[in-house]
Formats: structure tokens, sequence, C-alpha cells
């Protein structure tokens, strides 16, 4: 037996999120190499706050375990590549979403979806990083690929105390970048400058519809939030610069006219983290655990209990959380 979150779909479409015991057998089967790791560690994500509440369809089979990444042991492979006493990482692959994810004590995967945890890590500093890092890593690594490297302007980081925006604001400041994030919580400044932002600025000078061209500002941008935010992060990037784009915590609307990429030559990146390769992804977690020591996990992360995760849901949709929520599943 094993506890996991379990979503179900109420009559009214709405979603009923409940603690269970669950045996063995209820695991889904996968096609092909199936790999059962005991899960350490998990988190709760904006996507899976999503899928928790009801408050978006992330959820595309019922019932579901959400949880769209975990950090545990391998105990069981049919893959080629993994053996039993491995320590793997899972992001994305579309877990918590249609496959059951890591918000329970066990999980059936892929191997081919499962990366090797790196030596320098334990499974709660990997979830302290958790796909909110790992997805700040590929858009440091998609500025750096248009040429957005340290010395070339300052980075804007939106969203920036939240999970991507926290780690994003660590990993662009300790590469040498001036990092200025925007955020909107009263207080935030002071933990952003201890992660290492130059500058902090109000969220509101970025929210309200702008502009087509701004005064131009930004050699580089990570943005997690998206509609006006993002429109007008694109409108004040500097000739030639790149805006990186992964989240849509204001909204999915992109309220934005082609003049910064037709008269300023500004590149807009998409950045997904759910199915990117897994070359990228080997990549991202070797210069993650380069980079990420205790005392950044101990300012951006705290752990709470299996049953606790379902209540931290709605506050972290609010905007309300600080930084990454790990999930002790066995407590
Ligand atoms: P968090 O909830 O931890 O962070 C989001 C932050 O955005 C908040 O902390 C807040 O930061 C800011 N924010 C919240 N609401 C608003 C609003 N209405 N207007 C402007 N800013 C707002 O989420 P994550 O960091 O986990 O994820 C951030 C986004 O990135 C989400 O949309 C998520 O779905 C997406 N994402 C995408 C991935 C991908 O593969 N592309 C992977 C991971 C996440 P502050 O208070 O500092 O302004």
């Amino acid at each position: 037996m094993f506890r996991a979150i379990v979503l179900e779909q109420n009559p009214d479409k709405s979603t009923a999120a409940t603690l269970r015991e669950l045996d063995e057998s209820a695991l889904p089967a996968v096609e092909a190499g199936a790999v059962d790791v005991d899960v350490d560690a998990s988190t709760l994500n904006y996507k899976d706050a999503l899928a928790i509440s009801g408050r978006a369809p992330v959820v595309r089979r019922w019932p579901m375990v959400p949880g769209i990444d975990f950090a545990g042991t391998v105990k069981a492979s049919a893959h080629a590549e993994w053996k039993p006493g491995d320590r793997v990482i899972l992001n994305g692959w579309g877990v918590g979403e249609t496959h059951w994810g890591g918000l329970a004590q066990k999980a059936r995967v892929s191997g081919d979806w499962l990366v090797r945890l790196p030596e320098a890590l334990d499974a709660y500093e990997a979830m302290a990083i958790g796909t909110a890092g790992y997805t700040a890593m590929l858009c440091l690594m998609a500025l750096e690929k248009r040429g957005v490297v340290p010395g070339t302007g300052e980075i804007l980081v939106t969203g920036a105390s939240g999970g991507v925006g926290s780690y994003a604001v660590a990993l662009l400041a300790r590469a040498g970048y001036r990092v200025v994030a925007a955020t909107g919580k009263a207080g935030g400044a002071e933990y952003l400058r201890e992660l290492g932002a130059a500058e902090v600025i109000p969220r509101e000078t970025l929210s309200a519809p702008g502009k087509p061209l701004q005064k131009e500002r930004w050699a580089g941008v990570v943005d997690a939030v998206g509609s006006h935010t993002l429109a007008n992060a694109c409108a004040s990037t500097r000739y030639g610069g790149t805006v990186a784009a992964c989240g849509l915590a204001q909204g999915m609307d992109l309220p934005l006219t082609v003049a910064p990429f037709i008269l300023r030559s500004v590149a807009l990146i998409g950045v997904d983290s759910v199915m990117a390769p897994r070359a990228r992804r080997v990549q991202a977690w070797e210069r993650l655990a380069r980079t990420v020591d205790a005392p950044l996990v101990g300012t951006v992360a705290r752990r709470i209990g299996l049953a606790a995760a379902v209540a931290e849901a709605l506050p972290l949709l609010d905007g309300a959380v600080r930084g990454r929520i790990v999930v002790d599943v066995n407590r």
C-alpha cells in the first residue's frame, strides 16, 4: 500500500482532491520499459496547483495523481538503463496530467522519462530546484544560445519571487548577469536581493496595457507571467535582445504588436520543460548541480508533508507563495 493524492472529477466538473491509501496494483501500466520508483520528494508547482484546484484543464485522465515532478529511488526496472537503487529525477512528460505523478509515495513511469540525479544533489535539494529551477535553467540556456551573455546588458525577470522567477534570478546572478527582478509581493525586495537581484521593480510597472515600443532597456528577459507583462517586456527589450517566455501567471493572452520584432530585431523564444529533449535536460540538471548550493536551497524552499499539499494550492495560484514548496511524500 502507498499514500497518494488522488484527483477525481465531480459530476459538476469540479475537482475533488483527497489523500488516499492505494494498492500498488493500482499504479498505471507503462507500454514498455516501465520503472517503479519509491518517491522521496515531489513539489507543488503552479501547474500542480491548477490541477488540484481544477482552475484549468491540466488533468486529461481521471482519476489522476498530480505532481509534475519527483525525485526518488528505483525499486524495480524493465528498462535497460535503470536498476534498483538508482537515484532519479522526473520532470514533465505529461506526468501529473495524463499519467500518474509524483504526489505519492510510489510512481510507475517510462524509464525514458527519467534523468539520473546528479551526485551533488540529494532528493530534497533536487526537488527544491524541481521543474521551476530546471525551467529557469532552460531559459538561461535559451538566452545564451542567442548571444545574451553577461556584460551584454540588464536581464529582466518577471514573477520573480515565484518558483521559476526565484531560480531565474539566482542562476542569472550567479552566472554574472545584472538582474532586475519584477515582483508584486510586498517585502519581496529583500528576498530577491538575497538571491542576487541588483534591482527590484514593482510588478505594476509592467502589468498594465502599454505602448507597442517603449524605452529600450533589457538585453534579455525571463518571463513567467505572460499577458501585458510579456508584451511590455518585449516592447522595452533592446535592439537584438531576447525574451524567453515560459509562463502565464498573469494570463495566457499576449496583447502585443510586431513592432519590437520588425523594428528592433527582438526575438521571442518559447521555453517548454515538459517535452524538452533528454540531452538538454541532462545538460540543465548538470549545470544546476554545479550552481545550486545549500544556502540557496535554504533561502528558496520550504518543506511540507503530503497531507498539506492540497491546502497550499490556492495560495500558490493567488501569487501568495514565495519560492518553492517541496513535498516530503513520506511525511
Ligand atoms: P509560482 O506561482 O511559484 O510563481 C508565479 C509568480 O508570478 C508569483 O509568485 C508572482 O510573483 C507572479 N504572479 C502571480 N500572479 C500574477 C499576476 N496576476 N500578474 C503578474 N504576476 C503574477 O509559479 P511557478 O514559478 O511554478 O510558475 C510560473 C509560471 O511558469 C506558471 O505560469 C507556470 O505554469 C509556468 N511554468 C512553465 C513551465 C514550462 O515548461 N514552460 C515550467 C514551469 C512553470 P511576484 O509576486 O514576485 O510578482
